[in-house]
Parts: C-alpha cells; sequence; structure tokens
C-alpha cells in the first residue's frame, strides 16, 4: 500500500474549476480569442520551440489541457540581417570590413578563400575585417556568412566579393653565406608553425584607435608584396611586410594599441614582438636588437617596445614591419591612411 497522491472527487471539481479561472486569465492576457469551449477539446498540437521561446503572457499556460482552446499570439518574425562589405572591389593585399546588422544575432562566423572570418560584437552589429591576400587571384571570390540567432533559422549568406590587381615589384636580396641557411623550407615552416598559435588566439574586441602610426622614422627599403628573388633565383615567394631602414638601435614603437602576443627571439624573423589588436588584426616587428616588452603586456600606440636591429633574415639593420589578420598578409601603408573599423 503505498500513499495515493490521486485526487479526491471534490478536489477534481476545484481542479476543473481552477482549470476554468487559468483560462479565463489566458483570455484576458490574449488579444481577441475566440470563445473557449470546455466540451469539445481540440487535438493538443505540440508547441513549436520557435514562438515559445520567447516569454509572453500566455506562455505557461500551454502546460493546461484546456489552454490550447486559445491561440496563442503568433509572434512578428524578426526580420534577418543585413550584410554590409566596404568598400568594394577591393585590391590584393588589402581590405574590407563586414558588417551584420539586425536579425537578432547572438553570433556570427564565415570564411573567406579558405581562412576562418572572425566577427566581434559592435554597436549594434557584428563585425569583421575580410583579409585579400596579395597572391589572391584577382576576380569575382565570395565569402560565406553565417549569423547564430535567437530565434528563426540560422542565417546564412554569400556576400560576392571583387578582387582588383595590384602592383607588385621583384626584389632581389643577396644574402651572406651565413644567412643562407634560413632560407631552408624546413626551418621556415617550422617557424611558420609556431606563429599560427598565436593568430589562431579568438579575436577579441578592437583595441587600436584611429590610424596607425609608423612604428620608426626611416626609408622604404622594401615595399609590401615585392615578390622575392634570393641570390638571383627566380621569385618564390612574396615580401610579408614594409621593410624600413634605420639605424641599429633606434626605437620602435607600437603601431597601435593592443596586447604584445609575442615577444622572443625566433630564427628567420629574428627578435620578434606581435601585437594583437583585437579584431583578428596583428602587427609584426621582426629583426630587433632588443625586445623592450614581454608577452601579455597591454601597450598604447606609440610605446617603445624595441630597437632597430639586424637579427634573423637581415642584410642590414632595417625594420620589418608587417599587418596581418590572422594568416593573411595585408599592405600596411592602408592603415595608416585611414581609420578602419568602428
Ligand atoms: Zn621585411
Amino acid at each position: 500500500m503505498g500513499t495515493g497522491v490521486g485526487l479526491r472527487p471534490e478536489d477534481k471539481k476545484g481542479v476543473l474549476i481552477l482549470l476554468i479561472l487559468l483560462t479565463s486569465v489566458a483570455i484576458n492576457c490574449t488579444p481577441e480569442p475566440p470563445a473557449p469551449t470546455m466540451t469539445v477539446p481540440p487535438p493538443t498540437p505540440i508547441p513549436s520551440p520557435e514562438p515559445t521561446a520567447t516569454p509572453s503572457p500566455t506562455a505557461t499556460i500551454t502546460l493546461l489541457p484546456t489552454a490550447t482552446a486559445t491561440p496563442l499570439p503568433t509572434p512578428t518574425p524578426l526580420s534577418p540581417p543585413t550584410v554590409e562589405v566596404e568598400p568594394l572591389p577591393v585590391r590584393q593585399g588589402s581590405i574590407a570590413v563586414l558588417r551584420l546588422r539586425g536579425g537578432d544575432l547572438w553570433a556570427a562566423d564565415g570564411s573567406f578563400q579558405g581562412q576562418a572570418i572572425k566577427f566581434v560584437r559592435g554597436a549594434g552589429s557584428f563585425w569583421a575585417i575580410v583579409a585579400v591576400s596579395p597572391v589572391s587571384p584577382p576576380g569575382q571570390h565570395q565569402v560565406i556568412v553565417r549569423g547564430h540567432r535567437t530565434q528563426g533559422a540560422e542565417f546564412q549568406a554569400t556576400v560576392p566579393l571583387t578582387v582588383t590587381e595590384a602592383s607588385f615589384v621583384v626584389d632581389s636580396v643577396e644574402l651572406p653565406p651565413d644567412r643562407v641557411e634560413l632560407l631552408d623550407p624546413a626551418v621556415v615552416e617550422e617557424e611558420r608553425r609556431k606563429l599560427s598559435q598565436v593568430f589562431a588566439r579568438p579575436a577579441g574586441d578592437k583595441q587600436w584607435r584611429g590610424t596607425f602610426i609608423m612604428p620608426v622614422v626611416g626609408e622604404v627599403t622594401s615595399p609590401f608584396g615585392a615578390r622575392r628573388s634570393y641570390n638571383g633565383s627566380p621569385p618564390t615567394g612574396y615580401h610579408e611586410g614594409l621593410d624600413l631602414g634605420a639605424p641599429e638601435g633606434e626605437e620602435v614603437t607600437a603601431a597601435n594599441g593592443g596586447v604584445v602576443a609575442l615577444a622572443r627571439s625566433l630564427k628567420v624573423r629574428g627578435n620578434a614582438v606581435i601585437i594583437d589588436h583585437g579584431v583578428n588584426v596583428f602587427s609584426g616587428y621582426y629583426h630587433l636588437s632588443q625586445v623592450t616588452v614581454t608577452e601579455g603586456q597591454q601597450v598604447k600606440r606609440g610605446e617603445v617596445i624595441g630597437r632597430v636591429g639586424e637579427t634573423g633574415l637581415a642584410t642590414g639593420p632595417h625594420l620589418h614591419w608587417e599587418m596581418r589578420i590572422g594568416e593573411v598578409f595585408v599592405k600596411p601603408e592602408d592603415w595608416l591612411e585611414r581609420e578602419i573599423g568602428e
């Protein structure tokens, strides 16, 4: 014999009255309901998760058998987000800003030419930087965008993006014999793998302000994107940054604010500093004679981070300054000329 929790007839009556009362509450909360009837209860529909996801005054009433007599108000469907890309077209080695506005998004992601696009939340939008590699073929390309919504179906869009040709010179570099080993693909690859971990960090909020500044005053000795020929060989790669010739020991400053993501000695890049500016934007400063910051340190635009040198794959004192969006190198001068992002 267990202790029963069944209702006595008089209790059942009480429940019925309560149900009717609750139904009345539901009716009062619902604009223009049809008159409910207790005699012919309609089949109970399975409530759709979408309309009931947002709490509404009648949402809890669906638990009662009689409540289905009162149709739930249909929530006004939210329109999907709008996609904005500017500027268009984009030159090889340059960037565009992509924004998703509205559409009840809680997150977004996407890809372009096999690279992940990392979105961050801004004022009234999610935004990201789409980077075009200097070796991207010119022509029509597509950005894949996915928006994750709190209501409604996931949002997906294919955004056309036209890439125009930029002209790049060919640079011939004569390397002294003691540095030729730094061209060994195994050495180059090992260092690239090490750095990939830095650029795989999740994108944080924007930490730069205004335009970027030149990290050192000096003459451009090798431009960004130049096809590189070493010791007379056919060009095998391209120059990933901008070389600025400056005397050994000259101060090198942060091009803008951010967090020091890397500060250490590397074989090819020499003594190196990489700053994470948020939104998947990084700046790199290589061949330094001295590094004066540590990993994890917050730096401001114009703050000294090291000194000019010729460590690693260098033929004289200079600063190699590069800008990259994740794994894609972009033209540093673009960041000096216009304020990027919101
Ligand atoms: Zn360089």
